[in-house]
């Protein structure tokens, strides 16, 4: 379910918590950042939610720690290689495999 607000936290104009896709009104219409939101609904899915949000504090404390950069730490999060990687091609999830995630850790 994808819904529209005000939200907006520092550079974030979107956020997924399954089964909720939370979009910045602004970037309505932006079928990239809707694909890139879907591929973590995917995941989440496959962690049972809440392993998913584990996993993604503790990997970006350790790409924190790894990078010393908030910005560069978010960015190489395995969840977020993924989405990136794939965000434009609209038709990823159609071929996706499950747990793909893993690859780009
Ligand atoms: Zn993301």
């Amino acid at each position: 379910m994808i819904l529209f607000t005000k939200f907006r936290f520092r550079n974030y104009i979107a956020i997924t918590i399954y089964p909720f896709i939370i979009i910045n009104k602004n970037y309505r219409g932006n079928l990239v950042l809707v694909n890139h939101e879907k591929i973590h609904s995917k995941q989440q899915v496959e962690l049972f939610w809440l392993f998913f949000f584990i996993w993604y504090i503790v990997e970006f404390i350790v790409r924190y720690i790894q990078y010393k950069n908030w910005y560069l730490a978010y960015k190489n999060i395995s969840f977020e290689r993924e989405a990136y990687q794939n965000e434009k091609k609209l038709t990823y999830l159609l071929s996706r495999k499950k747990f793909s995630f893993i690859k780009y850790l």
